[in-house]
């Protein structure tokens, strides 16, 4: 059962919401071919090269208590990774932006982890040429889920390092949100035979990169660093560095290496997914005193705080 009929995929579909009652949908909605659909009904075609080459882009933003967080700094990322990748959708950014709210409105949800997405499609006359292409937008609001539990953001993180190397930037622009994740997700499997949590893979230089979702910072006398090669620019590792722009602390992105992580006086990671979490533990190494540390309670307390306010966040309407 669809949630509305769409007209021309060119055009915003008239949104008919019979169904108010919101709880219909705990487990969101979805837009796809000019459609509004229960999560469940999203389904994507086996022949397009989005799944079947990973030939896809997206972002993910988050809304938290009712309003999205960041939006632009998300749409901004999604339109330069589309024009990378020399994919077009027939949607203006000022028509996805709609769509997103209307996934999120219909959902009903308050706080919610919403995807853009656009695959290569796929040609309708199997050409293998990726020029002769239809481009597919997709986009859901699903409960919003975080990289840390509760228990792990009270307590701090354990991660282990893992010798996988990050798919090479010569490879693969990491400032393009992709899908190409077997990288990290061999390194998940690696931290959980090291008994951790989560995993930090490398560059091709040996420093550390990033995780499965997530960046990372470390902070030493008093001075923040996070990997500036091999990563992608997350919007979250971007709002760290412009509240210690407002705290006055320094931050800069750079190399880390292994040595430089595990003798930090704090770790934390960020993600859309969870904002700044903490890591206490780094494969045997403690980090700090193992408890969660100032700079990183600080930069947690004014990351949740932003969220009110609309200079970082956008009030979505609910019907
Ligand atoms: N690195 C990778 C590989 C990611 O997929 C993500 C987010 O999903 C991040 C880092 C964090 O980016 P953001 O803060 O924009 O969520």
């Amino acid at each position: 059962m669809t949630l509305a009929v769409g007209e021309a995929a060119t055009s915003l579909p008239v949104i008919e919401d019979r169904h108010h009652d919101h709880r219909k949908y705990p487990h969101g909605v979805a837009f796809m071919d000019g459609q509004y659909l229960p999560m469940s009904e999203a389904k994507v075609s086996v022949l397009d090269w989005g799944f079947l080459h990973s030939d896809a882009t997206y972002d993910t933003v988050h809304v938290w208590d009712g309003r999205f967080f960041r939006l632009n700094l998300h749409l901004d990322r999604f339109f330069k990774g589309m024009e990378k990748l020399r994919m077009k959708l027939p949607y203006s950014r000022d028509e996805i932006e709609k769509i997103l709210s209307t996934c999120v409105a219909l959902s009903g949800h308050k706080s919610a982890y919403v995807e853009m997405i656009c695959t290569r499609g796929g040609s309708p006359t199997f050409s293998r040429d990726p020029r002769q292409a239809e481009n597919r937008f997709i986009a859901f609001a699903v409960p919003f889920g975080s990289v840390a539990n509760k228990e792990q953001l009270e307590r701090g993180l354990h991660i282990a390092i893992s010798d996988t190397v990050r798919i090479s930037p010569r490879s693969i622009d990491p400032a393009i949100k992709n899908y190409h994740w077997l990288d990290l997700v061999k390194g998940l499997f690696d931290a959980y035979d090291a008994g951790a949590e989560t995993a930090l893979i490398v560059d091709t230089n040996d420093n550390i990169a990033e995780g499965a979702g997530f960046n990372v910072f470390t902070v030493k006398d008093g001075i923040l660093k996070t990997p500036g090669y091999s990563v992608l620019p997350g919007i979250t590792r971007q709002s760290v560095f412009d509240l210690c722009t407002e705290l006055h602390l320094s931050a800069s992105a750079g190399d880390v290496n292994r040595d430089q992580l595990k003798a930090a006086d704090e770790v934390f990671i960020t993600s859309t997914a969870g904002g700044i979490m903490p890591v206490t533990k780094i494969d045997d190494a403690v980090i700090g005193n193992g408890k969660v540390g100032p700079v990183t309670r600080q930069l947690t307390d004014l990351y949740w705080k932003k969220h009110a306010d609309p200079a970082w966040s956008t009030q979505i309407a609910y019907r």
